[in-house]
C-alpha cells in the first residue's frame, strides 16, 4: 500500500522586517548579522557538540564581536541539572488550574531562574505531545489533550518566560505523540529492529484543528524558538519536513524565530537547511561523534551554492532576532554560571573530552520566593474528583496515611538520574523534562507537621505490600485513611519497570488499585490522593461508598506536601479541573500507542485515523460516559449558573491574506576564497568540538568528506528549494504588516458571551466557568472548549463570567481553500462547570 506522503513546500520563508512585535529585534539582528563572516554565521547555527559546553546545548560563539556561546537548557518545569533552583509544578498540572495568571507567573518565575544561571533559551514549553493517547510518556510535560487549553498554556508560559528575558522554545514540533520508535538507536537498543523512526500520519484538517493549534498560540505570543521533533510526519523527518517547517510554521503562521533540532533529530545537512531548520542541536551527528551535518559542512554548502546565501543569513537573523526580542544584548550577557555535567564547583569546560579544567559552577541561588509560588500553584491545580463530605479535614482524631507515594524516595529526591525511577512520592516524572529538587516537601512530612499542631494521632505505612499491617491499622475505630497512589511515565531514553517512556497501561503503579480496595474494604472513610501523569482507571473502586474523597494532585513539584495539606484541610478551596478525561475503560479513548513495529524493518506507521477525536472529543462522539469528564472538578462550596447572554460584535468580514513577500534578502558579504575558511591557527582545537572551519583548502570536496559530494542542488533538492523571488502569502497567514500567528482577522471577536455565577455555599471559593461551542457540522465534535476563566466568588456573591468568541474559535480548516472558514451550520454556545455539565446554552446567530 502507498505510504502517507508529506507534500514539499519550498522555498523556506525568510524573515519579514515588518512583522509586528519583531521590528526592533529585526533591526538589531540585521545590524549584527550584517557584520558577520560566513564562518561566524555558521557558528550561530550549529551547536558545539554534546557535552562540549556547560549547557545541554550551546551554539557557537562570535568572539570577535563579543558574543559568547548561547546556552540552551532544559526543562519545561525548571532548570535541568540546576542547583539552588526550583522544581516547579508540571505543565499538565498547572493546566488543571485553568488559571491564566498562574500559568504566566509560573513561566515568569522559571524565566527568572534560568536568566540567573546565564541560560539564553529555555527548552520549553511543550505542546507536542498534545496527548493523543493517555499513555504518551511525555504528556505531563505539556498541558492537555485539548488544543484550546494547551494553547492558553503555551501563550501564557511563553509570555512569562520571555518577559523575564529568556527565549522560550515551543516543542516538540510536531506529532511527537509517543515515545516508542521516536529514535532508531533507542529502539534498536530495546530489540526493535527498525531502520527509520515512527511516522505520525495525519491529514491537513486534523493537523490544523488539533495539533498545530497550540503552536499557533505560541507563535502569536511571540515565541522565539521552536524545536522540531524526532519522529517523521507523513514519512518525512520532523527536522527536514518542508511542509511542517516552511509551509505551516514559517509560511502560514508567519513564525519569525528560529527552529532548532531536537537532540540528534537532524538527519541531513542541506535538505534540513532548505526545509527550514535554523539551528542544529547539540550540533554533532550523534552525541560526541565529532562530526556534524552542519558546521564545516554548512560552510561548504554555502560556498558551493547548495544552500543559498539568503538561507544561512535568514538562519542567523532568526536566531539573533529571538535573542534581541527578549531584551538580551551582546554586551549585557552574564557568563553561564552553571554546569550540566558535574555538580562540583570545578570541572571540565568540555566535559565530554575532559578538557579545560576550571570553575564551572557558581551555585547561584536563583529561587527567590518561588517555593511559595509553587505551593500556591500546586494547591490551585489539585482537582477534587469526589467528596462525600469527608473534606475538608477538621482536626481529625486519627489519620492512617497509607502508601509509598506519601513518603520520600529512600535514595533522596534526586536519587535517580533524570528522576528515572518510581520510588517515594511522585512529584515529578522522568526524562529531560526534569529539574533537581532543591528540597521535596512530602505529603507525610507536611501531614505529620499538621498532626503535631492538631494533636492528631497519625500513623503511616509506606510499604504498599505490608497488607497485614495496613489492614490492622485502617480497621481501627475512627480511622480516616489517606491513601497515596501514583502512575508514572517519561521520556523514552529511560525505561522504568518496563515502561519504555510511554505507560504500558492505565492502572496505578505499585499495586495501587489493590491497595485502595484493601483499605476501603475495611475503612469507611478512605480518601485517595493520586499523583500521576494523566488519567488512571479508577473504575473498580471510585464509587465505593467507603471511598469518601478522591483528589488528583498531578505532579506538584517541590511543594507537594504543603500544597496537598492546604487542600485537604481547606486552606485552599479546590477549583482545579481535570485537563483530560477519566474514562471507564482503556478502549474508550480510541487512539492507542503503537507498541510494536508494524512495517517490517521500515518506519513504523502510526495513522491518526481518529482525526480530531481524542480525549473528550472521542468519548463525546461515541456517546460513552466517562467517570470524570474533561473540565470536571469539585469545590468545598457550590455554584449556580444563570442568565447566559450573547452579544454579537460588529467585526468586519474575513479576508484571506493576499500579496507577496519581499525577495529574499542577504545581509553582508562573504568571501568565496576557500583559504579564508581554514581552521585558524590562533584557536586551540578541542576534540569532538564542532567548528565551522575547513581542515583543508585543497578542495571543498575534500573538506566536506561527503562520499556523495558533487551533486548539484538541482540534482537532489526539490524544485523551488533555492528560489529567492518574492513568494505569495498564504490566505491564512499574517499580512506583511501584522503580527505572527496567522491571519489577523482570525482573532476578531465575533461574539461576547456572558453568564452570571453565584456562590450558593458557605465559603469563599474560586469557580472555573467554561465556554464550549458546538460548530454544528456533521463531522464536528459535539462541543469544543473555547473559553474559561477562574473567578474568586464570596459566599452569596454573584459575578459575571465574560468570554469572547473569536473567528478562529468558530472556524474549521478548509483543505480546498487552505484557509479557516466559519461553516454554514448553526452554532451554539454552552456555559457550565465542566464539559458534561453545561446548564446554559444560546444560539450564536
Ligand atoms: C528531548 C528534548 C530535550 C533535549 C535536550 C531531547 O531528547 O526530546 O525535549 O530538550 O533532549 O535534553
Ligand atoms: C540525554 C537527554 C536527551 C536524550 C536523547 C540523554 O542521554 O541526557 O538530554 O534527551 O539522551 O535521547
Amino acid at each position: 500500500s502507498k505510504l502517507a506522503y508529506s507534500e514539499p513546500h519550498y522555498p523556506s520563508p525568510w524573515m519579514n522586517p515588518k512583522a509586528v512585535g519583531w521590528e526592533e529585534a529585526h533591526a538589531k539582528a540585521r545590524d549584527f548579522v550584517s557584520q558577520l563572516t560566513l564562518a561566524e554565521k555558521v557558528n550561530l547555527t550549529t551547536g558545539i557538540g554534546w557535552e562540549s559546553g556547560q549547557c545541554v546545548g550551546e551554539s557557537g560563539s562570535v568572539p570577535r564581536l563579543g558574543l559568547r556561546q548561547l546556552c540552551m537548557q532544559d526543562s519545561p518545569l525548571g532548570i535541568r541539572f540546576g542547583d539552588f533552583a526550583s522544581a516547579f509544578t508540571s505543565g499538565q498540572t498547572v493546566a488543571a488550574s485553568f488559571d491564566r495568571t498562574l500559568m504566566y507567573r509560573r513561566g515568569k518565575a522559571m524565566g527568572e531562574e534560568h536568566k540567573g544561571k546565564g541560560v539564553n533559551v529555555i527548552l520549553g514549553p511543550v505542546a507536542g505531545p498534545l496527548g493523543r493517547t493517555p499513555e504518551g510518556g511525555r504528556n505531563w510535560e505539556g498541558f492537555s489533550p485539548d488544543p484550546y487549553l494547551t494553547g492558553v498554556g503555551m501563550s501564557e508560559t511563553v509570555k512569562g518566560i520571555q518577559d523575564a528575558g529568556v527565549v522560550a522554545c515551543a516543542k516538540h514540533y510536531i506529532l511527537n505523540e509517543q515515545e516508542h520508535f521516536r529514535q532508531v538507536g533507542e529502539s534498536t537498543g530495546r530489540g526493535y529492529n527498525i531502520s527509520e523512526t515512527l511516522s505520525s500520519n495525519i491529514d491537513d484538517k486534523t493537523m490544523h484543528e488539533l495539533y498545530l493549534w497550540p503552536f499557533a498560540d505560541a507563535v502569536r505570543a511571540g515565541v522565539g524558538a521552536v524545536m522540531c521533533s524526532y519522529q517523521q510526519i507523513n514519512n518525512s523527518y520532523g527536522c527536514q519536513n518542508s511542509k511542517t517547517l516552511n509551509g505551516y510554521l514559517k509560511g502560514e503562521l508567519g513564525f519569525q524565530g528560529f527552529v532548532m533540532s531536537d537532540w540528534q533529530a537532524q538527519h541531513t545537512g542541506v535538505a534540513s537547511a532548505v526545509a527550514g531548520m535554523d539551528m542544529s542541536m547539540p550540533g554533532d551527528t550523534e552525541f560526541q561523534s565529532g562530526l556534524s551535518f552542519w558546521g564545516t559542512n554548512l560552510t561548504v554548502a554555502v560556498l558551493n551554492g547548495t544552500v543559498p546565501a539568503y538561507r544561512i543569513d535568514d538562519m542567523a537573523m532568526r536566531i539573533m532576532a529571538a535573542f534581541f526580542k527578549v531584551g538580551q544584548t551582546v554586551e549585557g550577557l552574564e557568563p553561564i554560571n552553571m554546569d550540566s555535567w558535574t555538580s562540583d564547583t570545578y570541572g571540565y569546560l568540555h566535559a565530554g573530552v575532559q578538557e579545560g579544567f576550571q570553575q564551572v559552577n557558581w551555585h547561584v541561588d536563583v529561587q527567590g520566593d518561588h517555593g511559595n509560588l509553587i505551593r500556591e500553584i500546586a494547591g490551585k491545580s489539585t482537582v477534587l474528583l469526589k467528596n462525600d463530605g469527608a473534606l475538608p479535614l477538621k482536626k481529625p482524631k486519627f489519620l492512617a496515611v497509607i502508601g509509598e507515594d506519601a513518603g520520600p524516595n529512600p535514595l533522596g529526591p534526586n536519587g535517580c538520574a533524570d528522576r528515572g525511577c518510581n520510588r517515594g512520592t511522585l512529584a515529578m516524572s522522568w526524562g529531560s523534562g526534569t529539574a533537581n529538587f532543591p528540597y521535596l516537601s512530602t505529603p507525610l512530612e507536611a501531614l505529620n507537621q499538621k498532626a503535631i499542631d492538631d494533636h492528631t494521632r497519625l500513623e503511616a505505612v509506606l510499604d504498599n505490600y505490608a497488607t497485614d499491617t495496613i489492614e490492622s491499622l485502617v480497621k481501627q475505630d475512627g480511622a480516616t485513611a489517606l491513601v497515596f497512589v501514583n502512575a508514572n511515565a517519561g521520556e523514552g531514553y529511560i525505561s522504568v519497570d518496563g515502561n519504555e517512556g510511554d505507560r504500558n497501561n492505565l492502572t496505578l503503579w505499585g499495586n495501587g488499585d489493590e491497595l485502595i480496595k484493601t483499605v476501603s474494604s475495611l475503612c469507611n472513610n478512605t480518601i485517595v490522593v493520586i499523583h500521576s501523569v494523566g488519567p488512571t482507571l479508577v473504575t473498580d473502586w471510585y464509587d465505593s461508598p467507603n471511598v469518601t474523597a478522591i483528589l488528583w494532585a498531578g505532579l506538584p513539584g517541590q511543594e507537594s506536601g504543603r500544597s496537598i495539606v492546604d487542600v485537604l484541610y481547606g486552606k485552599v478551596n479546590p477549583a482545579a479541573r481535570s485537563p483530560f478525561t477519566w474514562a471507564a475503560k482503556r478502549e474508550d479513548y480510541g487512539a492507542e500507542v503503537l507498541y510494536t513495529p508494524n512495517n517490517g524493518n521500515d518506519a513504523p506507521q502510526q495513522d491518526y485515523t481518529e482525526g480530531i477525536f481524542i480525549d473528550y472529543r472521542a468519548v463525546d462522539k461515541a456517546e460513552i460516559k466517562p467517570i470524570f469528564e474533561f473540565g470536571f472538578g469539585l469545590s468545598y462550596t457550590s455554584f449556580k449558573y444563570a442568565d447566559i447572554q450573547v452579544e454579537k460584535t460588529n467585526a468586519g468580514p474575513y479576508k484571506p491574506t493576499t500579496g507577496k513577500t519581499t525577495k529574499a534578502p542577504t545581509f553582508g558579504n562573504f568571501s568565496k576564497n576557500i583559504e579564508d575558511y581554514i581552521f585558524p591557527s590562533s584557536i586551540r582545537y578541542i576534540r569532538e568540538f564542532i567548528y565551522p572551519y575547513l581542515n583543508t583548502t585543497s578542495s571543498l570536496e575534500e573538506a566536506s568528506a561527503d562520499p556523495k559530494y558533487g551533486r548539484t542542488a538541482e540534482e537532489f533538492l526539490p524544485p523551488g528549494a533555492l528560489d529567492s523571488e518574492a513568494q505569495d502569502l498564504q490566505p491564512a497567514a499574517p499580512a506583511l504588516t501584522d503580527a505572527p500567528g496567522g491571519n489577523r482577522l482570525l482573532w476578531d471577536e465575533l461574539y461576547i458571551v456572558t453568564a452570571k455565577i453565584t456562590n450558593t455555599g458557605d465559603v469563599v471559593g474560586d469557580e472555573v466557568p467554561q465556554l464550549y461551542v458546538s460548530l454544528g457540522g456533521p463531522d464536528d465534535p459535539p462541543v469544543v472548549l473555547r473559553g474559561f476563566d477562574r473567578i474568586r466568588i464570596e459566599s452569596g456573591q454573584t459575578v459575571t463570567f465574560r468570554a469572547p468568541i473569536t473567528r478562529r474559535d468558530l472556524s474549521n480548516w478548509d483543505t480546498v481553500s487552505q484557509d479557516w472558514v466559519v461553516s454554514k451550520y448553526p452554532k451554539t454556545a454552552f456555559v457550565g462547570p465542566s464539559s458534561r455539565n453545561l446548564p446554559l446554552e444560546a444560539e450564536l446567530s
